[in-house]
Order: structure tokens, then sequence, then C-alpha cells
């Protein structure tokens, strides 16, 4: 099944009728475009490409060698095994804790996602897990990431401490790849945007051409991070993101994030908006629907200010999926996750999961 259960169809700005595929997308500013039943597109704050997707659209890809390692995010993973999913009633019982301390979802603005998507059916922590999800155990459990293209120094310190942040989050050793040159995506897969002249890269490309062909054997999810500007075909300005979950395969870009390097205020901005797309969109790879009870990294988006409203965490449903699937152990999670915070002046974050780990002590 899909990662999102997205909208059969949205607002005149933005159509995507769907039927097989599940297919949603966040991001309000597209121009018109038409998604029909053979796309395979998962488009986040963009797309969430679902289930169906026809291998007809898809010419097989031929296996490229995985560019090296060049970094290794090693995770204690002390006795739990890699090899199979928590204690589903354990988790649960997190819920009742941390629930104190969440913020119900209210009435969404206009034109927020909820506004525009009042179908989403949202996911209890039962629901997901009845739903035999896709889980970061057995013989794929590592998270690689692949910076594709060029970057400023900044953008890389945060490509790289958002891989940090990824092994936290997930309990997952992560690997960075070298980077790929720019001439990894060719001329026919780039263009320049006939109003704005701004360079971008067709992200259908990447998923297909640069990461299936190079997903490495051990792989839970394979995602590119690049600095230009991504748009997933004709009738489109532009994605955030574009991931397969069947594939395991993402892509993102920053370069909507601001810039990192014009002060420390605009680095941790662009550090925080970074590490909330990564974490929701991994999130929706291991099968993870919207969040629709609480103010929640899970909660769908579709405009920058309305992202920026929405925290880091996850509410206590979301994050009893995640510690379920991944097998992490909620405390240390947290404790890990605030350490980073601190290092990094993510105040308000830090004091949230300093707060959740005292409740879960209590
Ligand atoms: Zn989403
Ligand atoms: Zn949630």
């Amino acid at each position: 099944m899909g990662a999102e259960s997205g909208p059969r169809s949205t607002n005149s700005n933005n159509t995507v009728s769907t039927t097989d595929a599940e297919v949603s997308f966040h991001g309000g500013r597209m121009m018109a475009a038409t998604i029909n039943r053979s796309s395979w597109l998962m488009l986040i704050p963009l797309l969430i490409m679902g289930a169906a997707h026809s291998g007809s659209n898809v010419a097989a890809a031929e296996r490229i060698r995985t560019p090296p390692v060049a970094r290794t995010i090693r995770v204690a993973r002390g006795a739990r095994s890699f090899n199979r999913v928590g204690d589903a009633n354990k988790q649960a019982a997190t819920i009742a804790v941390l629930k104190p301390i969440q913020t119900p979802l209210g009435k969404p603005k206009p034109g927020d996602w909820l506004d525009q998507h009042p179908d989403e059916p949202g996911q209890t922590f039962q629901e997901y897990v009845r739903a035999r999800p896709a889980t970061p155990t057995g013989r794929r459990t590592v998270i690689y990431v692949q910076p594709l293209g060029e970057f400023s120094e900044e953008q890389r310190e945060i490509v790289a401490l958002s891989a940090e942040y990824l092994s936290l989050y997930f309990g997952r050793p992560v690997k960075v790849l070298e980077t790929l040159p720019p001439a990894t995506v060719p001329a026919s897969a780039r263009r320049t945007h006939p109003q704005w002249k701004v360079k971008q890269i067709l992200s259908t490309y990447v998923l297909e051409h640069v990461l299936k062909p190079r997903l490495p054997k051990d792989a839970a999810v394979y995602i590119a991070f690049t600095a230009t500007d991504l748009w997933p075909g004709q009738g489109w300005n532009f994605v955030f993101g574009q991931a397969s979950f069947r594939d395991r395969v993402g892509v993102w870009s920053m370069t909507r994030n601001g810039d990192p390097a014009e002060s420390k205020e605009s680095f941790r901005l662009c550090l925080r908006r970074t590490l909330k797309t990564a974490t929701h969109e991994t999130g929706h790879m291991f099968s993870i629907k919207h969040c629709t009870a609480y103010v929640c990294n899970m909660c769908g988006s579709n405009h920058l200010a309305e992202s920026d409203r929405l925290p880091l965490h996850l509410c206590s449903e979301c994050h009893a999926k995640i510690c379920w699937a991944a097998n992490v152990e909620p405390i240390a999670r947290f404790r890990r996750l605030a350490e980073f915070c601190r290092e990094h002046g993510l105040e308000r974050e830090r004091a949230y999961f300093v707060k959740a780990a005292n409740l879960l002590c209590a």
C-alpha cells in the first residue's frame, strides 16, 4: 500500500486525480497538473507515491555501482536486534503517558493541508501496526544518504547533520555516500524554469536513473539530498521532494529552506526545515500516514508557512510507530535527540524531548 492515502482531487490550482495510485502532495505553489492513474509519483511536500505504479511506465534499470561510503554513522544497538519490530503493547503504553503534552490539531486555516485535503483518514498506532508496514528490519536496515551535485560548505554541513539526526531518530546506521557530480543528471533531465529562471532537475530522473540502479542491497531507504531545485515533469512548477515508498528511494531539495550561509539563525532555520522534511518523508517510506490528530511532524503541509508552524517532534501516536517499527527504546531515543538539539541550538525542540523523556521516566 502507498505511504499516504492521498486526495482524490484537490483544488483547481493543483489537480491531482487518482484512482488506484495513492498519490498526495504538499506544496501549493505548483501550477495545474494532472497525475493520472498510471502515475507512480509520490511527491512530498510533495507527492508520495503509493502502490500502484505500473511496471510498464518504468524501464528496468540497469545496475550501476553504488558510490563508495564516505562516512558511516553507527548506532549503539545494545541487546536490541534489527531483525524484528518492537513490542507493540509496550509502545502503546507510552501513548497515554505522553498524551498530556500533545496539542490537538485545531481547525485548519484556509489553504492549509487539511483545509485542502479534508478526506485525510489519519492513522492510529494500532492501525499502523495492523497495516503490516514497511519497517527497517531484516536484510534492509541501513539508511543511505546520497549527496547529489554542488553544495555550499554550509549546505554540506546540513546534509551531514541531517544524516546524523536520521540515525538518532530511526536508531539505524546511516551511510553517507560520496557525492555524485552534477553531470550524473544529463541536460535532458534539466531545465531553467520558464518564468523564474531557476535551474531545476527532474526528480523522476533522479529516482529512476540515479538512485534505483544504485540501490544498495542492505538499504532500508536510499535518499538523495540536492541543493538544486526539483520539478517532477510537465505541468509542474517545482516540488520540495519526491519519493517512492515501493522502491525505497527518495530525493529532497534544500534549495527552498533558505540560505544557511546568511547568519547563525538562517543556518538553524535551514537545518530545522531540512530535518523536518527528511524525517517526515522517511516516515512515509516506512508507511506512516499523515497525522490528523495532533500538532506533529507527520502532519501534511501545504506551504512553507504551515510546515514552519509544525514541530520537529512527533505526537505520541506517531512516536510509537517509529519506536515499534525500528524497535528502539523511547527514553534513550528522546535523550539522544535532545542532546543533538542542544548541540545545534534547537532550544524549543530540545525542551520537548527532555520533557517527553522525563514523563516516560516518571
Ligand atoms: Zn507527507
Ligand atoms: Zn502524529
